[in-house]
């Protein structure tokens, strides 16, 4: 089967399509046929390269796809259904798994980083990793929301608490993980503040029922919130570095600020005097617990939340694919088509 890989870390010249043998499914798993793959910036991390990760790694963490075979003492699914995966990996027996907080198990890994991935033709799985594609979506929205949306779910709805009629500020609406998250604190009753780097993103950010659409190059963002609702009681950071400090500037007293990432650098200042004294919290989240992804998929069949497609890309286009999502030029998804 047709597999990307990489063997070395580095740019998009390390992703190779691969020619390798196709896995078979042991007891507890299906082997699925893989429709679409959706990339996330975290296959840019693992391209780049941090510690830990086995090489050679098959990228990709979302995915879309039918059952193929089943292997023993599968229950939940046969040959043909239709399916698309969890991302995160975690062991289902350990206090946290048992306790509903998967993403905080010893052994919590995401399939394209800490095993091997989506972006190739067949993968195994165990069977509670997956789960029935819901009807009223294409296979390319199937692959387009799991990661992302189980990640703002956790952030908003677990870590922040947000409740209705708060106001949340999300940064960079027109990323995988902020288009979802505009859409989930807007299901959530909230008023969302969504700020992006170009007009058409700004437009795209409106068409996800931002009731404020901030331009972070061309206004200033503190001042236009001030003028809008004051200060924000939350904020949906991903961004890191370049946003960081009017992210703390923007909070008022009693204020959440949490964060899943640092796409412009993980280094930033707190000062606590204003921390403590404000009485705010900076929450750390990664991920989502298995709960936080069965109710985005509900959302998602209920026809509140919808994935956004920007561009799909061949497997054998993977290269382009990364440089599209590197340049930061989507609203939305970048969907691979197997
Ligand atoms: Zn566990």
């Amino acid at each position: 089967m047709k597999a990307v890989r990489i063997h070395e870390h580095g740019g998009v010249d390390v992703l190779q399509v691969d020619d390798i043998p196709k896995p078979e499914p042991g007891p507890g798993q299906v082997l699925i046929h893989l429709k679409t793959s959706a990339l996330n910036h975290l296959d840019i991390w693992v391209r780049n390269g941090f510690p830990g990760i086995s090489l050679p790694m098959i990228l990709g963490s979302d995915g879309a796809g039918q059952i193929c075979t089943v292997g023993e003492s599968v229950t939940r699914f046969k040959a043909d259904d239709e399916v698309l995966i969890q991302p995160l990996v975690y062991c289902g027996a350990c206090r946290n798994c048992q306790a509903g907080n998967e993403n905080m198990c010893a052994t919590m890994g995401i399939l394209g980083e800490s095993t091997n991935g989506t972006n190739c033709e067949f993968i195994v799985l165990d069977e509670k990793f997956v789960e029935p594609k819901p009807d009223n979506i294409s296979f390319t929205e199937a692959a387009a929301f799991p990661l992302v949306g189980q990640t703002a779910y956790q952030m908003l709805v677990k870590r922040a608490q947000v409740q209705p009629g708060e106001n949340v500020l999300v940064w960079g609406a027109g990323s995988g993980v902020g288009h979802m998250a505009v859409q989930i604190a807007k299901i959530a009753g909230c008023n969302v503040i969504a700020t992006a780097g170009t007009d058409e993103k700004c437009s795209f950010a409106r068409d996800l029922g931002a009731d404020l659409v901030v331009h972070h190059y061309n206004d200033n963002v503190a001042g236009v919130i001030k003028s809008f609702c004051g200060k924000v009681d939350v904020v949906f950071e991903h961004v890191g570095k370049a946003t960081w400090d009017v992210s703390m500037k923007v909070l008022k007293n009693g204020g959440r600020v949490v964060t899943c990432g640092a796409t412009t650098g993980p280094n930033v200042a707190i000062d606590l005097r204003y921390l403590f004294f404000k009485q705010q919290s900076v929450l750390g989240s990664t991920m989502g617990d298995a709960d936080s992804f069965t109710q985005v998929i509900k959302l998602v069949e209920e026809g509140q939340l919808k994935p956004r497609i920007d561009k799909t890309f061949s497997l054998d286009d993977i290269a382009s694919a990364h440089e599209y999502l590197e340049n930061s030029e989507q609203f939305g998804k970048v969907v691979i088509t197997i």
